[in-house]
This record gives C-alpha cells, structure tokens and sequence, in this order.
C-alpha cells in the first residue's frame, strides 16, 4: 500500500510530461525496471480512461484492445485530421496495387517548418503491433498533445500507419495471418505478393532477396516496381531536407537496427551517433532490446527501407525498430500487449527526438 502511494504521488507529479520525464530512468537495475513496470501499469490505465472519456473519434471505433482493420485506421486518421485542425493534416501519397489510399498524417504544433521525423508502419503484413504502436503513437501525439508540447516545439512528424494495407487485410482474413509481403499480382496464376522491405533502390537485388515471386523474400521484378514503395520514396525525397530521422516499425525480436542491411562487412562511418541514438530509444523502452546494425545483430537484407532513406534519400538518422517479443508469440503478439507496446514505442520515439535535438542535424 505504501508503496502504491509512493508511486501514485510520482506519477501525479509526472502526470504532464510522463514520457519525457521517464524516458531518462536507468532501467538497467532490476528494482527499478520493476518500478518503472508497476508505474507503467499505473499509467496506462488512467490512459485509457482518459482516450475512453475524451477521444473525439472513439466513434471510429478505433482502441487499442485489440487489432484494428484497415479501415477502422482510416477512419481515425481521417476523424483526428477533422477534430484537430492545425494539428494533424492527412496527405495522400499515392493508393496501393489494390487501390486503397495511402495516407500519411502531417502532426505539428504552431505554424512554420520545423525539423521533422517520418515514421511507418505495417510494410509487413503480419506484423500487426507495427501499425497498432504507430497509431498508438499518432494518438499520442495529436490527442494528448498537452503532454508533449516540448517535443512538438521541436519537431514535424509525418506518420504513415499502414504502408501495406492490402497484405495487412489479407493477413486477417482466414488462414492468411503470415502473410508478409503486398499483393501484387506477378504473372497471371502465379504466386503473388512482392516483400516491400527489399524492394527499395539502394543496394536492390543483393544478399537476403529473392529473385522467386514465390519467396517471401521476392524484392520485386525492379527496385520501386511497387506502388507502395514508391509513394514512400516520393514522399521522403520531396522532404528530404527537413526529415532529419526515418523510423520503420517491425517485428519481432525487440531490436534497434540501423545501417547497413545490405552487407555486414560495411560499416557505417558514422556508427558511433547511430549507436548513441539507438541505444537513447532502447533504454526508454524499458526492456531488453539489442542495438546495432541490421545486417549483424539481424541478418544480411538488400533493399530495404532504412538503408534507402539512409543511402539515397540522406537521412542521417535511420531506424528499423523490431518490436516484441523475443520468440513466444513471435508476430502473433496477443493484443493484450497493443497499449503497452504502444506506450514503450513513444517513449523511444520522444526519447531518441530529444536526443537529436541536442545535436545540430
Ligand atoms: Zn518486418
């Protein structure tokens, strides 16, 4: 009991900017790795009594109990631009092999240009936590926004929740849930799908890709042949100069990976910032997660998105974000885990922003 009263008077005096304040703790120490859960706990309740009690578009349906369709993420994207004008604005970057649109949110305070962070979400199809951490983030951002004035004093976000949503609805329906790649069609009674994850340009066609439309791995018959990634890839360099971090959410594993993918032997030669970023946004996190580059910690993957914005598009700062677990549930994360997952994911994204922010990208 008292030590629930110790807790709640920390998290009352948090209550405003939590995720700044918290993403500093050293969560390295047992006892306060479990303090930090007991005050998670805490948190993520009154959270969600206060997105019950005051989210202008809970009649999308839209929570964070469960996985979401499609649409169910458009329709918040689409409400959270008309509730909260100024604050998040919908830009439409191009439509999917089945038509669907895909839509990117522009979330900033004040007027003016300001540095900016572009994150997705959900490449891969039956990595359902990605899209529901990222709109989870979006929430954040736009509906509690009070408690993020510092970082948006700071910093643009462009957030694309779902890059794949024609393999994400497939994933749901039946007997479909490992789904991974889109759903392009490869020749005429043939096996479908492209992986978006190796279809960018940057080193397309080497180590980790198939050149089998019927791998899971299949990079696309040419860099950018896919609509998806190549809104993606229109979008980033239309704003190169002010997205100063990419960051794609996957899972699982919970890792930080930056360059390079492509290619083990290569290192990036400026691997020491990479290194002090990622392990800024692994620590917020609050569990265990490994970071290093892609192609060591994870495996050798060509064509992939964090090489691309890294190596063609110039973003110095670029991240694929493994979320969990580590081989329980693998990318069958039960949603009993969505809110938390969520909630990690926007302190590692706030934590690693205020880490930039020091330096003068
Ligand atoms: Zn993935």
């Amino acid at each position: 009991m008292v030590v629930e009263i110790v807790l709640l008077s920390i998290v009352s005096v948090r209550s405003l900017n939590f995720t700044e304040h918290i993403s500093g703790d050293c969560l390295d120490d047992n006892n306060n790795k479990n303090n930090n859960n007991s005050t998670t706990d805490i948190l993520l309740q009154r959270q969600k009594r206060q997105t019950q009690r005051s989210s202008k578009c809970a009649s999308t349906g839209m929570n964070w109990n469960k996985y979401q369709s499609a649409k169910t993420i458009n329709n918040y994207i689409q409400c959270l631009s008309s509730k909260y004008r100024g604050k998040a604005t919908l830009i439409n970057i191009g439509r999917s092999t089945q038509g669907q649109q895909l839509k990117i949110v522009h979330v900033r305070s004040g007027t003016g240009s300001k540095r900016a962070i572009f994150i997705d979400g959900g490449i891969h199809a039956r990595e359902w936590i990605s899209p529901a951490a990222v709109t989870y983030i979006l929430r954040e951002l736009v509906e509690n926004s009070n408690s993020y004035k510092s970082l948006l004093s700071k910093f643009d976000f462009f957030i694309l929740p779902l890059m794949n949503p024609d393999g994400y609805e497939f994933s749901r329906s039946k007997n479909n849930r490992l789904w991974r790649k889109n759903r392009s069609i490869n020749s005429q009674g043939g096996c479908k799908g492209v992986d978006l994850n190796r279809n960018f340009s940057y080193k397309w066609g080497g180590k980790g890709s198939s050149n089998n439309k019927c791998q899971e791995h299949y990079r696309g018959p040419r860099a950018f042949s896919e609509p998806e990634s190549r809104a993606v890839r229109d979008f980033i360099m239309s704003r190169r100069k002010q997205i100063k971090m990419y960051l794609t959410f996957h899972s699982w594993g919970q890792m930080i990976l930056y360059p390079w993918g492509y290619d083990r032997r290569v290192i990036a030669k400026d691997k020491r910032d990479l290194d002090r970023v990622g392990k800024v946004g692994a620590r917020a996190m609050g569990r265990r997660y490994q970071v290093g580059p892609a192609a060591t910690v994870n495996y050798e993957a060509a064509g992939a998105s964090d090489d691309w914005a890294k190596g063609a598009a110039g973003i110095k700062y670029s991240y694929t974000v493994e979320l969990p677990d580590t081989g329980k549930y693998k990318f069958t994360l039960p949603s009993s885990r969505i809110a938390r997952t969520g909630l990690e994911a926007t302190r590692a994204v706030t934590a690693m922003a205020n880490e930039l922010a020091k330096t003068d990208v």
